[in-house]
């Protein structure tokens, strides 16, 4: 059934089952969110390579090396997919680092290494993939955000600042790309246990649950099952989103 303006894909007639099968690209997928986002795509069917420095996506997934730092280790990962299970149709820019210390004690090191991570490596991969993506007018772009991009949050204006500027790359793209069948969102979490929050001083975790009104914490598969909802066929009108998985950290948004 057309939807009432007549638009829109048909209305389909099937039971609970897989999502059509889609390539799918993680990167930073050996561990933590990556490893999960990886796993729930796996779940669906779909065919799933994660890039890695070290160590393995999760089990059925085709593991790539790359740094996301480094345009030609990405192209070059890509390729390999490519080859492998064929041109990539979601792409989930996750890798991301931390390097967190007050303004004052803060080298501009700390500031560009961050910015070059975790904002301009999503760049470099989504540049990558869009080539694929246009070719085939159809794609998915999910960018792992934060909900500090728009809360901000002391001793990270270096990580803040990255996780805020995947914002407006997100919906840059959705205004460049958005005709072409591909969309692009940003799905920010809030305190989800991982490595990278275990390291964070007990003072600061413990201020951070205070003021989540979930009152807990996430695990990394309550993320991962909405990035990938993002990316299905079902989610083709979402585009330029920011999307919250924190409980309500961030309300206001
Ligand atoms: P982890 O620290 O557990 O994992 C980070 C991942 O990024 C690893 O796979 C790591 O690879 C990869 N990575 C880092 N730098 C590079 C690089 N230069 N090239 C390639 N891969 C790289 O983090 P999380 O799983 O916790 O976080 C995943 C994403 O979610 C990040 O973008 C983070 O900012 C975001 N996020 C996390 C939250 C949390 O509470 N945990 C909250 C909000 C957002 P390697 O193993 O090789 O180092």
């Amino acid at each position: 059934m057309r939807g009432p303006l007549g638009g829109g894909r048909p209305r389909s007639k099937r039971g609970p089952q897989h999502e059509h099968p889609r390539t799918v690209l993680v990167t930073g997928g050996n561990r933590g969110i990556g490893f999960a986002i990886a796993e729930s795509f796996l779940a669906q069917g779909h065919r799933v390579a994660v890039t890695a420095r070290s160590g393995e996506g999760p089990e059925g997934s085709l593991t790539v090396r790359a740094d996301i730092t480094d345009a030609a280790s990405i192209d070059a990962a890509f390729t390999q997919v490519e080859a492998e299970l064929g041109p990539v149709e979601v792409v989930v820019a996750n890798a991301g680092i931390t390097k967190d210390t007050l303004l004052m004690r803060m080298s501009e090191e700390d500031f560009t290494s961050v910015v070059d991570t975790n904002l301009t490596g999503a760049f470099r991969v989504v540049k990558r993939a869009s080539k694929g993506m246009l070719k085939a007018r159809f794609g998915r772009v999910v960018l792992v955000s934060s909900v500090v991009g728009l809360y901000g949050s002391a001793g990270q204006t270096n990580y803040s600042s990255s996780k805020a500027g995947l914002v407006g790359f997100a919906r840059s793209l959705t205004r460049e790309l958005g005709g072409r069948g591909i969309t692009a969102n940003v799905v920010a979490p809030g305190f989800i246990e991982t490595e990278m929050t275990a390291s964070l001083p007990a003072e600061q975790k413990a201020q951070y649950l205070a003021a989540i009104p979930a009152a807990r914490y996430a695990s990394a598969s309550e993320v991962a099952d909405v990035i990938r909802w993002v990316a299905s066929d079902e989610a083709g009108y979402i585009s330029g989103a920011v999307i919250p998985v924190d409980g309500g950290l961030g309300m206001g948004h």
